[in-house]
């Protein structure tokens, strides 16, 4: 069933779906095991189509590989700067956004349609670590 296209299309979306906001070379990792010969650029080319489709978000980070995940939804994410875990965090109340994107326009006529927004800090595990 379905041709070497199509596998690896199916591999790349399975592995988006099963690993915490990767980066492609993650991606690509993870596909490597069960599909060996597979390409760090087809796996790029997936996920632009993916991203095209509106079927994975990317996650652009200052100074870092970008991120995907399995989803397009805009939302919040917290990043660790111990274990460099990065972790979505629940969406903010709509009032807040509302709030914001209202005083965006009403001060410089910039009207928002999506957000990205990152929070940079240390989880509680490597806290403890450093704090102990
Ligand atoms: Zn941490
Ligand atoms: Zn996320």
């Amino acid at each position: 069933m379905g041709n070497n296209f199509s596998i690896q299309k199916k591999l790349i979306a399975e592995a988006l779906q099963r690993l915490d906001h990767p980066t492609a070379a993650e991606i690509h990792q993870e596909v490597a095991k069960t599909y060996a010969g597979i390409s760090l650029g087809t796996v790029y080319r997936n996920i632009n189509h993916m991203l095209e489709a509106g079927t994975a978000g990317r996650l652009v980070l200052p100074g870092e590989p970008d991120r995907f995940e399995s989803h397009n939804q805009p939302h919040a994410h917290i990043l660790c700067s111990g274990c460099d875990r990065l972790r979505d965090f629940e969406p903010l109340p709509d009032e807040t956004l509302r709030a914001i994107s209202q005083r965006l326009t009403e001060q410089i006529e910039f009207y928002v349609n999506t957000y990205s927004l990152v929070f940079f800090g240390m989880c509680t595990e490597c806290r403890k670590k450093t704090n102990p």
